[in-house]
């Protein structure tokens, strides 16, 4: 069950864990620790370890650290690259492409929005129907169905159609 896993990514990885969250991935990443800890990566292997995640970096001397802890070294800086890795080593699978299951900023899982929700959020759009709207009581940040995420579906669809 490749859909339970966790990831832990390293501060390289911002784009990454956007789109692990988006996928529905509980992914936490070094940028919420602490900056300019010098012990971070050894901060990175305590978590990695003690919460069974994946830890995804591209630093090659963090992943032969980290080896008996999962560590993923990715080899691409292309984000399409390092999900089609992840992929491949059978870490995440195509099943959660949808998005909209957690929050892309802060990694909190998502409900439907209230109409309040929704009515109070400047940004929402004018036309809202047929669309689906989601909530994060977190960052009170609303999503829904849009150019944005169905842009980023059909890209994942690549991937994980072949
Ligand atoms: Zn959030």
């Amino acid at each position: 069950m490749n859909d339970e896993n966790l990831f832990l990514t390293d501060r390289m990885l911002g784009v990454l864990t956007r789109y692990l969250r988006f996928m529905g991935y509980d992914t936490k990443s070094a940028v919420s620790l602490t900056a300019g800890d010098s012990r971070e990566d050894t901060v990175l292997l305590d978590i990695a370890k003690e919460e069974g995640r994946y830890l995804l970096t591209r630093d090659r001397e963090l992943a032969e650290r980290g080896k008996n802890y999962s560590a993923v070294l990715l080899k691409s800086d292309d984000v399409l690259c390092q999900v089609k890795q992840l992929f491949l080593a059978g870490l995440i699978d195509g099943s959660h492409s949808l998005g909209m299951q957690r929050c892309v900023v802060c990694n909190t899982s998502l409900r439907p929005a209230s109409s309040d929700d929704i009515n109070n959020t400047p940004y929402a759009p004018s036309e809202k129907k047929e669309l689906k709207f989601m909530w994060c009581p977190l960052c009170r940040k609303l999503y829904w169905t849009g150019t944005h995420s169905l842009n980023l579906e059909k890209r994942l669809k690549k991937i994980f159609d072949r």
